[in-house]
């Protein structure tokens, strides 16, 4: 079935160590730890875990000076393990001071993010931008992206917006004949504090390719109307978030809802998924569900996929359900060893069916696809690899054999890597 193409907004290519952020680089899926940063151990296993779950970016909290005395044990850490994710350093408030008293935590980090609202105020400055609370202290971070050639996220959060600029824009608009909503003037605010605050670090020497732009909302339309506005004011590369999204499948439903929208209109150069997770719950979750939005929406690859159907009263067994599951996980588990031995084998599609009236038809349609026997018929389930039947299970070890067929066809169908040097 052919799709209208997505045509990406232009932007420039902001490079954050070998990852490429906008240009015609594809979306790239980040993530963040949850880690007390100081804790060098925990957050270099979890930092570890988000990369291998696919996070090509991961950002840390780097909040206290252990936070930032850690930073470059960590990234030492990530390199014994062979792990190159670039690490991103997430500064609030003392970010100014952190970033010039540790010098290598300023250099192991691969791009700092900046939250124009939580700079830290310094009431003696004279100099303030409208806008720029802290002034002072954006200079002094900005001052340091420069000097070690990093790039920079201007991060605007709705809830830690600068109070100045949103009383001044109000005032604004309560003198027009015809004033705006507050709403809309809420999101003016966090526009213009990104695009000033960009203009800023361009003004104080870091390159317009260092810059990428977020200004994340916490409401799907407001997060919509926002980065729609933002991308026709700007060609700053984008980021792109739903901010506490929540949890579970209202967290998953609201971001998917929000950045499938904005993608498809070609808007946003990275993502992140922000979800919480259950108590004991993997963090990775929202590696997977930033990774599903990109796959489902055509825009990138990266395991392959399950089509299942989801079963009704002509299938009463949970046979289909759990061979669907044990196969999606079996095809998520395998695809780190798959990626170094093949290429193209993220586009593979899996199909399984519950019961006849769809199963051929679905199956034929992946690269291959069983049909499971539904209530009443015989307990036979034929499999199709690229549009042919080739087989038919029967007995109590379908999902072992089921997964054989697959690995032969990974191993037939797919081209085998060069080894890698060294
Ligand atoms: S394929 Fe069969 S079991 Fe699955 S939903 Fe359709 S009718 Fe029901």
């Amino acid at each position: 079935m052919s799709h209208t193409p997505i045509t990406r907004r232009a932007s420039p290519r902001v490079m954050v160590e070998d990852i490429a952020i906008g240009g015609d680089a594809p979306v790239v899926v980040q993530s963040m730890t949850n880690t007390d940063t100081a804790d060098i151990t925990g957050t270099t296993k979890q930092v570890y875990e988000l990369a291998q779950a696919g996070s090509e970016l991961v950002r840390i909290t780097v909040n206290t000076s252990e936070a930032a005395a850690a930073v470059p044990h960590i990234r030492a850490r990530l390199d014994a393990l062979g792990c190159k994710v670039p690490l991103i350093g997430d500064f609030h408030y003392n970010g100014h001071r952190l970033l010039t008293e540790f010098p290598d935590c300023a250099q192991a980090l691969a791009k700092y993010r900046i939250n124009p609202g939580n700079v830290g105020r310094n009431r003696k400055s004279t100099n303030l931008l409208a806008g720029h609370p802290g002034e002072d202290q954006f200079a002094m971070m900005i001052g340091v992206a420069i000097k070690y050639a990093k790039p920079v996220r201007i991060g605007v959060n709705w809830g830690s917006l600068d109070q100045d600029l949103v009383v001044r824009l109000m005032d604004e608009n309560a003198k027009l004949p015809q004033p705006k909503e507050v709403a809309e003037v809420t999101r003016e605010a966090l526009i213009v504090s990104a695009l000033d605050s960009a203009k800023r670090a361009e003004e104080l020497g870091l390159t317009h390719d260092r810059i990428v732009l977020s200004c994340k909302v916490s409401e799907v339309q407001d997060l919509i109307a926002v980065y729609r506005e933002l991308a026709a004011r700007c060609d700053y590369a984008l980021h792109l978030g739903l901010t506490e999204a929540g949890m579970g499948s209202k967290g998953i439903v609201a971001s998917t809802a929000a950045l499938a929208v904005l993608l498809q209109q070609g808007i946003g150069d990275t993502i992140r998924v922000s979800l919480t997770p259950a108590p004991g719950g993997a963090r990775t979750e929202e590696v997977v569900v930033a990774q599903e939005i990109l796959q489902t929406m055509g825009l990138r690859a990266f395991t392959p996929m399950v089509t299942a159907c989801p079963g009704c009263g002509r299938t009463t067994s949970t046979v289909f359900q759990e061979l669907a599951q044990n196969i999606q996980t079996y095809l998520r588990a395998q695809m780190p060893v798959w990626r170094e031995q093949y290429t193209g084998v993220e586009e593979m599609t899996v199909a399984v069916m519950g019961c006849i009236v769809n199963g051929p038809g679905e199956s034929k349609l992946a690269n291959i696809g069983i049909s499971l026997p539904g209530t009443g018929e015989s307990p036979a389930a034929p499999v199709y690899v690229d549009g042919e039947k080739t087989v038919t299970l029967r007995g109590s070890n379908i999902a072992a054999e089921f997964q054989q067929i697959v690995d032969e066809y990974v191993a037939r169908k797919y081209v085998k890597r060069e080894k890698r040097e060294g």
